[in-house]
C-alpha cells in the first residue's frame, strides 16, 4: 500500500509558517480539548489543530473503513489498534483534503469553522493511554560515559552491552504531556563520605535527552517478533524526557536497576509522529561489533536522521540550548528494541511505549543529560544569563526539540516543555 504524504513539493492551503516542524508532509496524530470542552482526536498543520472527529462525522472518511467513534475518543490506541494499512489511508486522506489543489473543505467556510482550531484554543493531552512503559539503555556513548564515571574507565560497559539491547520496565502512570509541571522528589540518598542514608529532596535531578516509539498490538503471549516485521508495529515516535534524581539513582540502583529515581516523572512531546513521515529520513546505524545474534540481525537502514537539542530556561530569564545531539547515534535501533522485547514471547499491547534510554552523541556538547554535561558536577554548564548548572534548578524550564530536515522538508516533533517546581507541598491541614 503506497503512501503519498510525503512528497515534498506538496503545498496546502492552510498557512504554514516557515520552518514549521508540521507541513502538509507531517500529519502526526494527538489529543486535544477543544474550546468547547471536547476531548478529540486529531492532526497538526502548521499551526493549525484539525479535528478528525469532526472531519469524520462530516463525511470526510467515508472511502475508509472506520468505525463511526474512532476519532472520537479521549486516547489513539484504538486507531493505533486498526494497524498500519489504515493509518496509512487515513494519513493520505487528510493529505488529499488539505492539498492546495482541492476545494473540497477549502472552499467550504461552515465545515471549516467546525474542524479547524488555534493553537490557544485547545489543550494537548496525552495521546495514548500508554499500558506498559519500557525504557532501553541504547546510546553507545552514554552507556560509555556512564560507566566511566560510575564503574572503570577501561571497562565502561558492562560485558552484557554489546549483545542485548538492554532495558527495564519503568512506570506510565507518571508519565505526563508537554507543558505539565513536575515537582522536585524526595527520596533516600547516601550522603558522600556517610555510610547511613537520609531523608529529603532530591539535590541532583537530571534531564533525559531521549525518544520513545509507540506500538500496535503486535504479537500474542508467548510469540517473538522477527526484527524484519518489528517496524511494522511501530506507530510513531516522540519527544521522551526520562527526569531522573541521580542521588537517589546511586544508592538504589544496585542490584534491580532504577526505581524511585526515574518514576517520578517523565514528559512527552504531545503529537505522534508516524514513521511514514519519517521514511524520508532513513540512515544507517553505526556498525556493530561484535556482530549481534541472528535475531537481532536487521537489514538495511534502520535509523533516522533526528537532530535532538534542549534547552534551560531559569525562571524570568532566557534560555540557553545545553546539547545538541542526534537520534542516528543510537548502537541498537527500534526494531531491534522490539524484537529483543518480545524475544521471550512477551505481548505487546496498542498504546505501549519504549524510551530509547539517552542519546549522546560522540562530543562533550552533544551528551544527553546534565550528569555527562557536567561530568558528575566537575564541569558546570554555563546559561546565557551568567549562572551555571550541574543539575536542573527549582523552577528552570526543560525543553527538548527534535526535528529532520531535508532540503525541501523539515519534519519535527515540536518540543516537550517541563518546569521543575520545588517539593510538593501538601494542601491538607
Ligand atoms: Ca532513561
Amino acid at each position: 500500500m503506497p503512501f503519498k504524504t510525503n512528497d515534498p513539493t506538496k503545498k496546502t492551503w492552510l498557512s504554514v509558517p516557515e520552518n514549521s516542524d508540521f507541513p502538509i508532509q507531517n500529519i502526526p496524530f494527538g489529543v486535544f480539548l477543544t474550546r468547547d470542552d471536547i476531548i478529540t482526536i486529531g492532526t497538526r498543520i502548521g499551526d493549525h489543530a484539525i479535528d478528525l472527529g469532526a472531519l469524520h462525522q462530516l463525511g470526510y472518511f467515508k472511502d475508509i473503513p472506520l468505525t463511526d467513534d474512532i476519532f472520537l475518543q479521549d486516547t489513539l490506541n484504538d486507531f493505533i489498534s486498526d494497524g498500519k494499512k489504515t493509518w496509512r489511508l487515513v494519513r493520505n486522506r487528510i493529505s488529499e483534503i488539505f492539498d492546495s489543489n482541492n476545494p473540497e473543505l477549502k472552499t467550504n467556510e461552515e465545515h471549516k469553522k467546525i474542524v479547524l482550531f488555534t493553537l490557544d484554543e485547545i489543550e494537548m493531552q496525552l495521546p495514548v493511554q500508554i499500558g506498559d512503559y519500557t525504557d532501553f539503555y541504547s546510546s553507545k556513548e552514554h552507556a560509555t560515559n556512564i560507566g566511566t564515571m560510575f564503574r572503570d574507565p577501561k571497562n565502561a560497559l558492562m560485558p552484557n552491552w554489546l549483545h542485548i539491547p538492554v532495558g527495564y520496565h519503568g512506570r506510565s502512570s507518571s508519565i505526563v504531556p508537554s507543558g505539565t509541571a513536575v515537582h522536585r522528589p524526595m527520596g533516600q540518598t547516601l550522603p558522600k563520605g556517610s555510610d547511613t542514608p537520609v531523608y529529603g529532596p532530591s539535590k541532583v535531578v537530571d534531564f533525559e535527552l531521549e525518544t520513545a516509539f509507540i506500538t500496535t498490538d503486535a504479537n500474542v503471549l508467548g510469540e517473538p517478533i522477527p526484527i524484519e516485521e518489528a517496524e511494522d508495529y511501530i506507530f510513531g515516535m516522540v519527544l521522551f524526557n526520562d527526569w531522573s534524581a541521580r542521588d537517589i539513582q546511586k544508592w538504589e540502583y544496585v542490584p534491580l536497576g532504577p526505581f524511585l529515581a526515574k518514576n517520578f516523572a517523565s514528559s512527552i512531546s504531545p503529537w505522534i509522529v508516524t514513521m511514514d513521515a519519517l521514511e524520508p529520513f532513513r540512515v544507517s546505524s553505526p556498525k556493530q561489533n561484535p556482530e549481534p545474534l541472528p535475531y537481532l540481525r536487521q537489514k538495511g537502514n534502520k535509523s533516522f536522521d533526528i537532530h535532538l537539542e534542549v534547552d534551560i530556561t531559569p525562571e524570568g530569564q532566557p534560555p540557553t540550548t545545553v546539547t545538541r545531539s542526534n537520534f542516528k547515534y543510537m548502537y541498537w535501533t527500534m526494531a531491534q528494541q522490539l524484537a529483543h522485547h518480545t524475544v521471550n514471547g512477551c505481548k505487546v499491547n496498542s498504546g505501549d511505549m519504549m524510551g530509547s534510554g539517552t542519546i549522546s552523541g560522540p562530543t562533550a556538547d552533544s551528551y544527553g543529560s546534565m550528569l555527562e554535561l557536567a561530568w558528575q558536577g566537575t564541569k558546570p554548564v554555563p546559561l546565557n544569563d551568567g549562572s551555571t548548572r550541574t543539575s536542573i534548578q527549582d523552577n528552570d524550564t526543560v525543553t527538548l526539540r527534535g526535528y529532520c530536515q531535508s532540503e525541501n522538508v523539515r519534519i519535527g516533533f515540536g518540543e516537550v516543555r517541563t518546569k521543575l517546581l520545588p517539593v510538593f507541598q501538601s494542601k491538607k491541614k
